[in-house]
């Protein structure tokens, strides 16, 4: 008898991006850039680092389990009552807990294919079942075909905007209407986690789609233009009887003391994410139309990465790059997903696409 579930299986595993280091010793080569993980390449804010050494004298003692200031602070910045928010360690946490206050065994579970890859993976674990619908050519979400895919078991549906790993989002007339055709009684999680480097004005804020939508959870997190990746802090705004439900299914003190205060600090350096997120921003429309110039079917971004649709070329292409130092990726089969970093960065990656594609 196996001593765990027959069924984890079935999962796939989570794959993170390479560490620089291991590919610089595998290729042969001084030092690799990654491109990997949609990270920031700036460093922590300022603020962070004092914020954490400060916060350290005090690991002897449990973090707040409420994360009140947090939750109090992000209230203010973007207008939500407290009472709507959880904080969780990371959105990945946060999409989990969301799932598994929604879903009994068989109950199914809708997003776009292909899009962020703990889906399945949290949707299996939860006990509940998978309803994947194929992206449209344009490799962005079919809203129509999810609406029409939900059924009376359907108790979450991910919308990913801008979808991982594609880069495209959602507007607003096409959200509003899946939000009608769904209805209240599926809970709807508009998974924002690079909503910051959207610049799209058609692309809607989620916060502003779920008012009047007791429904619709929004999901964001400190991870990608916050800089805060290796400290692990997401969080939600819901209708207060779906946050409090959440936080029942909550891991207690997933939130640490140490990222509590790291995300304060971040969110005083607004000013300076906005400027980092600006020159990625500005980075994008500069590798993208590099790249177009070597295919023309790289999809419109609105994230911090692109999208290579290279189907079965997709894991040679990425082993390519790590020969030339750059850690890209790749989906087997499907496609590659490369993060713009700094112009050197994107340089040595265009670098490497000008030899490969
Ligand atoms: N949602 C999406 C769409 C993502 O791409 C990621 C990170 N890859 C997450 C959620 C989770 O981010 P984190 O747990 O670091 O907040």
């Amino acid at each position: 008898m196996p001593l765990t579930r027959p069924d984890l299986d079935t999962i796939p595993r989570y794959v993170a991006g390479k560490n620089p280091s291991d590919v610089a010793r595998e290729s042969g080569v001084a030092e690799a850039v990654k491109l990997a993980s949609n990270e920031v390449p700036y460093g922590p804010l300022p603020g962070v680092v004092e914020a954490v050494a400060d916060a350290v004298s005090n690991t002897h003692r449990y973090p707040d389990p409420a994360v009140v200031a947090l939750r109090n602070r992000l209230g203010e910045r973007y207008d939500v009552a407290p009472d709507r928010i959880v904080s969780g360690c990371g959105s990945v946490a946060l999409a989990e807990h969301i799932v598994r206050a929604a879903v009994l065994p068989g109950d199914e579970v809708v997003y776009s294919w292909r899009s962020f890859e703990a889906y399945p993976i949290i949707t299996t674990s939860c006990g509940a079942t998978s309803v994947q619908v194929p992206n449209t050519g344009a490799h962005a979400h079919d809203l129509d075909a999810m609406a029409d895919a939900v059924t009376e078991r359907t108790k979450v549906a991910f919308v990913c905007t801008p979808n991982n790993p594609t880069g495209t989002a959602v507007h607003a007339d096409d959200l509003e209407r899946f939000l009608d055709r769904v209805g209240p009684d599926v809970l709807v999680v508009i998974d924002e986690a690079y909503r910051e480097f959207v610049r799209d004005p058609e692309v809607p804020d989620g916060l502003a789609a779920a008012k009047g939508r007791p429904n619709v959870v929004v999901l964001r997190t400190l991870s990608k233009a916050w800089g805060l990746a290796g400290i692990r802090v997401g969080w939600l705004a819901a209708d207060p009887s779906v946050a409090d439900a959440i936080r029942k299914v909550v891991t207690p003190f997933s939130v640490n003391h140490v990222a509590q205060a790291a995300a304060l600090a971040a969110l005083d350096a607004e000013d300076e994410m906005n400027r980092r997120v600006d020159l990625v921003v500005d980075e994008r429309t500069r590798v993208v139309n590099a790249v177009r110039e070597l295919r023309t079917d790289v999809p419109d971004t609105q994230a911090n990465f692109l999208w290579l649709p290279l189907g079965d070329d997709a894991a040679e292409f990425a082993a390519g790059c790590e020969k030339r130092g750059v850690i890209v990726r790749p989906f087997a089969g499907d496609g590659v997903r490369v993060t713009i970093g700094t112009p050197a960065e994107n340089d040595l990656f265009l670098r490497a696409a000008g030899d490969l594609l």
